[in-house]
This record gives C-alpha cells, sequence and structure tokens, in this order.
C-alpha cells in the first residue's frame, strides 16, 4: 500500500506514520513526489482496509497497490523518475549513449574507443571486464585489470562507467571502479545479487532476462528498490522468440508497456538483441520513437578481432552514423540529443 501524505504534512506527522508502519510489521520507504510526501509500505502480511493510518495526522488517503511489485509501481510513484548519475541525468529531456567495447581487452583498445565515443557524443562508456559467458572456454574477461582500465578511461575522458557484475561477493569491488552497476540478462533472477547491488546504493542497469515476462522483470527491480535503492535503470535487451534470424528479439512494445507500469527509466540495447552491427540504427530510432531514455551501443574499433560480440560491434564511424540517424527521430518525439555533441566533434577533429 501507499500512504499519501497532505501538501502541508509535518515531518514529525511523516516520521509517525513511518513508525506506525513498523510497528505493524511494515518497511516504509519515503518517496519525495512533487510537493509532497508518499510513503510506499511493503511487508509480507496482508493489508487490511481500513488500516487505521487513514486517521493519522498529516495523512492524506492510503491506497493499496494491485500490482505485485510495489516500489517500482507507477501507482505508487507518478511521475517519472529521474536517475542521477552525478550531473548525467537518466531519464530526462536528453537522450542518454552508452556506448563501448562488449569487453575490455586492453588498454590500448578501451581508450582508443573511448576517445571516439565521447567525441560522438556518448555520455557513458560501457565495457565488460566480468563477462557472464555462455562457454567455460570463451574469454571471460580481465577482471580487476579490466576495471583499472575502466578507470584510467574515466580520468581520461570524463566519460561516466558502466559495467557488469556477476556475482554478489564481488559488488563493493565493482563499485569501486564505476559510476553504474550493470546486471546482465543472464543474472537478472540472481536474487542474492540483485540484493547486494541494491545495498550498495550505486546507480543500476537491470537487463531483461533472456526469457523474463515484463511482470518478472520487474519483480527483479523490486528486488533493488526494496533495498532502498531508487537509482535503477531497466534495459530492454530482446528476448528469445521462434526467429533465429537475429540473435534475439528486441521487445518494442515492452518500451510503452514498461514506462505505463513502472516510473523507472527504460533505455534499449539494440546490439544484444540483433546480434548484429547492421541492425542497431533502425532499431535504435524505432525504440526512441517508441520512448527509451537513452541506448547501449557495442562498439569496437576492429570488429572484426574482438574478443566478444564483433558481428554486432559498430565501429566508430558507423557509432557517429547512428547517432545522426537518431537525431530526426530524437526531435521529433520531444527528446534532445547529447549537449555538446557537436562541439566535442569539433574539438576532436
Ligand atoms: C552485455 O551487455 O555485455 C551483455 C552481456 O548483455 P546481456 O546481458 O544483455 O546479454
Ligand atoms: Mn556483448
Amino acid at each position: 500500500m501507499i500512504v499519501v501524505m497532505k501538501q502541508d504534512a509535518q515531518m514529525e506527522e511523516v516520521e509517525k506514520v513511518e513508525e506506525r508502519l513498523v510497528e505493524m510489521g511494515f518497511s516504509p520507504h519515503r518517496i519525495q513526489g512533487t510537493g509532497r510526501v508518499v510513503i510506499g509500505a511493503v511487508g509480507e502480511q496482508k493489508v487490511v482496509f481500513p488500516t487505521g493510518l487513514e486517521v493519522l495526522a498529516g495523512v492524506e488517503k492510503v491506497v493499496p497497490i494491485t500490482a505485485p511489485y510495489k516500489l517500482v509501481s507507477r501507482q505508487s510513484k507518478e511521475a517519472s523518475s529521474v536517475v542521477r548519475v552525478g550531473e548525467l541525468k537518466i531519464g530526462g529531456k536528453e537522450l542518454v549513449f552508452m556506448a563501448g567495447p562488449c569487453a575490455v581487452e586492453n588498454e590500448d583498445q578501451l581508450l582508443t574507443i573511448a576517445r571516439s565515443v565521447r567525441a560522438t557524443g556518448a555520455q557513458v562508456l560501457r565495457g565488460g571486464a566480468f563477462k557472464p559467458r555462455s562457454s567455460p572456454y570463451s574469454f571471460q574477461g580481465l577482471e580487476l585489470q579490466g576495471l583499472q582500465m575502466l578507470k584510467k578511461a574515466r580520468q581520461e575522458t570524463g566519460l561516466k562507467i558502466v559495467t557488469e557484475v556477476i556475482t554478489p561477493q564481488e559488488v563493493d569491488l565493482v563499485a569501486g571502479y564505476t559510476d553504474i552497476i550493470q546486471v546482465g540478462a543472464r543474472n537478472m533472477q540472481n536474487f542474492a545479487l540483485l540484493r547486494e547491488v541494491g545495498r550498495s546504493g550505486m546507480p543500476v542497469l537491470l537487463k531483461r532476462g533472456l526469457a523474463a515476462t515484463l511482470e518478472e522483470w520487474l519483480m527483479a527491480a523490486e528486488y533493488i528498490l526494496a533495498e532502498n535503492n531508487f537509482q535503477l535503470i531497466l534495459c530492454e535487451r530482446g528476448i528469445r522468440t521462434f526467429e533465429t534470424s537475429t540473435r534475439s528479439t528486441l521487445d518494442i512494445s515492452a518500451i510503452p508497456q514498461v514506462q505505463e507500469l513502472s516510473h523507472l527509466p527504460v533505455i534499449a540495447d539494440p546490439c544484444h538483441s540483433s546480434g548484429s552491427w547492421r541492425l542497431a540504427a533502425p532499431l535504435s530510432r524505432a525504440s526512441v520513437a517508441a520512448g527509451v531514455d537513452g541506448l547501449l551501443i557495442e562498439i569496437h574499433h576492429k570488429p572484426d578481432e574482438a574478443l566478444c560480440d564483433g558481428p554486432q560491434s559498430l565501429t566508430p564511424e558507423n557509432f557517429e552514423n547512428l547517432m545522426a540517424a537518431v537525431a530526426p527521430i530524437a526531435a521529433a518525439v520531444g527528446r534532445s540529443m547529447p549537449g555538446n555533441a557537436e562541439s566535442r566533434i569539433t574539438e576532436d577533429l
């Protein structure tokens, strides 16, 4: 349930309601809305109406949340959330581009790609140091060394970093080197990992599982918010269907649906969904038209030599073309492209 406080409710009244909720066995989560406080109350027990909270000072109303996910639900927070990573806003008017290699391979590779994506206007550098590979014989990532290279790339370019964590034990380590922690599709229902990234308090990028329904995806997100971490971005990265001509099928319909069900920002990954760099631009255009807040794109300056996901990686030049192709769609749906993309390009020439 959510307890909606009156606009003029005093802080002591909010605290009283929270205390009462704890006595009733619920965990209260304070959500600062525009002009008023809303308290999300979650717990295992059934809510029986009237709850008794209705008569407390400062309470306007008590509303049940019918969705199985509570804090994630738009019923608990009507306004769309904006995740802040330093000065960068994810979920604002400006589209956010997260771009970089599938895996960090060496310093030279990472810095070359980082410089190029910065010049093209990306705000975030992606790159895996811990790689969840389908085969135990495939490149598993450079681990700590990879994290150190990402940190160096951040220092040199000023780009924010997003990188994946695959075990709960490594969350603290990864958190020390990144700005956003990625939970990959294969780990979407690794509940111990979800709790741990929630506890880290870091911004999290949660990819949709390979065969996850929207409800399963949002329930996974709920694990993170239940740890009082509201800094969550959802990423649609394609789901498994009967179609084999693409690696997965980008579920465009999921974008507006999730936005209706949840207040969280949503981005799309046209590379892992299609498995083909050629499809990245049209799928990016479609995703922006459908309302995403950003895109996650794989880039490699030598895709044919990439240790992971070469066929779906764009060259720096193809990434520039993708950005140019997305720009008119962004304008058509009232979104802006990264602010200083133009000036960065000129600077670097
Ligand atoms: C990735 O982004 O590097 C990745 C492994 O993607 P996914 O989890 O979507 O397969
Ligand atoms: Mn990849």
